[in-house]
């Protein structure tokens, strides 16, 4: 089963007297264990598609179902929780928190749950992520490639089932980038997460399972299923 689907959605935004569709019609699915790309130029509803994915905003019209449930009409306070417990977002500025260790930025997203020991759980996936002689840096003590290690570590401590990354590679040189990429091709398997990668890099597509393309808010090309 889909961990993620989007059924025929449509996204329209209404700029002054024009109404736009940033996504017209679109479907989408991913599994556990499975690396999606989803690539397209400029414009072409990335970043709305991201937003549907990772339940920051809802379709005009459409269904969203996270693990087999309809989301599509839960409130605002019902999506944060869904987000929450069930997405780990990772970001192309990494989004770290500049005074605190890497430890410690792993550890956030966490504060909430008082039933687990967050503190060794983050330095577990510290290790996971190669980084366990690493655990008391700051941000500005370590490299581009080591931050999004720290990045991708903060968005699996509360176990989601999406992996969510909005350009994961591209503040990163070319070969930094792919080892991120080879790095996050063994946690989907390790962590048995979905992981939705947004690109326009197409260096990403070798190291995805299946990739969706998209021009104008339609997909013209999926590939890999
Ligand atoms: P991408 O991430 O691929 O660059 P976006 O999803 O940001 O594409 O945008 C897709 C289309 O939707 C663009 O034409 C963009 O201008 C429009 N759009 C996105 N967000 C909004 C918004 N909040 N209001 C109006 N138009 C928007
Ligand atoms: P863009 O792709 O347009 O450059 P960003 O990558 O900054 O924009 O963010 C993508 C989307 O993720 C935006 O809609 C933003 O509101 C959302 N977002 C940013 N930070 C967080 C966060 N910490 N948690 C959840 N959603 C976030």
């Amino acid at each position: 089963m889909s961990v993620i689907e989007l059924t025929d959605v449509v996204k329209r935004y209404q700029n002054g007297e024009e109404v736009i569709a940033a996504l017209d019609h679109v479907d989408f699915q991913a599994d556990r264990g499975e690396m999606v790309t989803i690539i397209g130029p400029s414009g072409s509803g990335k970043s709305t598609m991201l937003n549907m994915i990772g339940l920051l905003d809802t379709p005009t019209e459409g269904t969203v179902h996270l693990d087999g449930r309809n989301v599509t009409d839960f409130t605002e306070d019902e999506l944060t929780e869904e987000r929450r417990s069930g997405i780990g977002f990772v970001f192309q500025d990494f989004h770290l928190l500049p005074m605190l260790t890497a430890t410690e930025n792993v550890e956030l997203p966490s504060m909430w749950d008082t039933s687990v020991d967050r503190h060794d759980r983050a330095q577990d996936l510290l290790q996971r992520v190669g980084l366990g002689d690493r655990l008391n840096h700051r941000p500005d003590q370590l490299s581009g490639g080591q931050r999004q290690r720290v990045a991708i570590a903060r968005a699996l401590i509360n176990e989601p089932d999406i992996l969510l990354a909005d350009e994961p590679t591209g503040n990163l040189d070319q070969d930094t980038g792919e080892t991120i990429l080879t790095e996050l091709t063994r946690l989907k398997e390790d962590e048995n997460v979905a992981i939705v990668a947004v690109t326009h890099d197409e260096q990403m597509l070798e190291y995805t399972d299946s990739t969706v393309r998209l021009v104008d808010g339609v997909v013209t090309e999926v590939s890999g299923r």
